[in-house]
């Protein structure tokens, strides 16, 4: 079966293509089950307007347009409404209640950030380069906090925290990481946006560790134009990194519901 839950659209700022372009794209690419996940709109303090997010209020209009996109698809393609979450745990009561008023079907966990939310100059990006254990050990202990509230159905690129520092305490961080994905049952995603554009994920390091492990494994779009919705250019680096690590792909998401 043919699925692909990591999407986004321009709600989040940085994305090009409508969601239209982007369901017909899934659609004659002959997926079965298609879900967005936008960057989630985050109930932010002192009114921090993220320059590469959804605001709150666009939030009804994102869930309008994927709803309206599901209709129109019925009985060819399943349309799924989710979003992709980093887990402030200083905001995330708030975040539920405000999904609470919404049919969304899934999470993905992506951590772009961590140690307080975006805006507050506490936050850690984790696209910076960094050797620092202690952020690497907070950046963990985040991810598996987040796992542990049982409202996710994947981590998206797990090894987004550009580490550079200590390899054997990254691999013996990113087995706790995995363990506790793996006690959930949740997949870890490997991000062909990260492999097509170079990025310093996936991590071959973490790879590693998940192949010894056994974890589940899905491939993830992270499409932000139409064009990547269906990258059939890039399947084959992305099947050979499967390969390198011989790494246990399953190709559907088991969704949990935020609101379940
Ligand atoms: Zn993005
Ligand atoms: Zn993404």
């Amino acid at each position: 079966m043919k699925t692909s839950y990591h999407n986004h659209t321009p709600f989040c700022r940085h994305a090009s293509g409508s969601p239209e372009e982007y369901a017909r794209a899934a659609y004659e690419g002959g997926y079965e089950k298609f879900g967005f996940s936008d960057h989630t709109p985050y109930p932010f303090r002192k009114g921090y307007l993220p320059p590469t997010r959804m605001r709150i209020e666009e939030l009804p209009d994102y869930v309008r347009t994927v709803l309206s996109l599901r209709e129109e698809y019925r009985g060819k393609m399943q349309i799924f409404l989710g979003f992709e979450t980093e887990y402030y745990p200083a905001l995330w009561q708030d975040l539920l209640k405000i999904y609470a008023g919404y049919p969304i079907d899934y999470l993905l966990l992506g951590q772009h950030g961590f140690g307080m939310p975006e805006g507050d100059p506490g936050c850690i990006n984790s696209f910076e380069k960094t050797d620092d254990a202690a952020k690497l050990v907070l950046f963990t202990d985040t991810m598996i906090e987040a796992i542990g509230t049982g409202k996710f159905s994947c981590v998206a690129h797990p090894d987004v925290l550009n580490y550079r520092g200590d390899d054997d305490l990254y691999r013996e961080q990113a087995r706790r990481l995995i363990s506790a994905a793996m006690a959930k049952d949740l997949p870890l995603e490997v991000n062909m946006y990260g492999l097509a554009d170079r990025r310093h994920y996936p991590n071959p390091l973490f790879w590693k560790e998940v192949s010894s492990l056994g974890a589940k494994v899905v491939l993830g779009r992270d499409a932000h134009a139409v064009r990547r919705v269906d990258p059939i250019d890039e399947y084959p680096a992305a099947e050979e990194f499967l390969r390198r690590f011989d790494l246990n792909l399953t190709e559907d998401l088991v969704l949990i519901s935020p609101n379940g």
